[in-house]
C-alpha cells in the first residue's frame, strides 16, 4: 500500500465514525512542513498521524513537529498500518465515551475564543 492510499483509508473510515470530525489529509507545495499527514478531532481531542509505510520513518522535521504538537496537548504520532490508526482512534473514542459531559459543556463556555465564536454566530 502507497502512503497516499493509506491516509485515504484512514480519513475514508474516520468520516462514519461519530465522535470523529474534519478527518482530512495535510499536505502539499504551500503547507507548513512537517505537519502530519492525517489531522482531525475525535470529540474534544486533536489527532495528527503521520502516515509511513514499509520501513520509512519519520524525518526530523517530522519528528520534531509531533513533538511540538504533543507538547500543546493535542494527540500525535505516527502510524504503519490502518490498523494502527483504528486502534488509536478507538482508544480516543473510549476515553471521550467517559467524559462526563458536564465537564464538555464547561470546556467550551471556558474557552474565551469559543464564546468569542459563539457571539459571532449569533450576529448571523
Ligand atoms: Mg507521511
Amino acid at each position: 500500500m502507497k502512503e497516499t492510499q493509506l491516509q485515504k483509508k484512514i480519513v475514508d473510515w474516520a468520516k462514519k465514525r461519530p465522535l470523529c470530525w474534519n478527518f482530512k489529509t495535510h499536505g502539499g507545495g504551500y503547507t507548513q512542513a512537517g505537519i502530519p499527514d492525517v489531522v482531525g478531532n475525535v470529540g474534544p481531542l486533536a489527532l495528527y498521524l503521520e502516515c509511513k509505510v514499509g520501513t520509512n520513518k519519520p524525518s526530523p522535521i517530522q519528528t520534531v513537529t509531533i513533538r511540538k504538537i504533543r507538547e500543546s496537548g493535542a494527540v500525535a504520532g505516527c502510524v504503519w498500518t490502518f490498523e494502527d490508526a483504528v486502534a488509536v482512534v478507538e482508544k480516543l473514542e473510549g476515553f471521550v465515551s467517559e467524559l462526563d459531559a458536564d465537564f464538555l459543556r464547561r470546556l467550551d463556555l471556558a474557552s474565551p475564543s469559543m464564546i468569542r465564536c459563539l457571539a459571532v454566530d449569533s450576529k448571523g
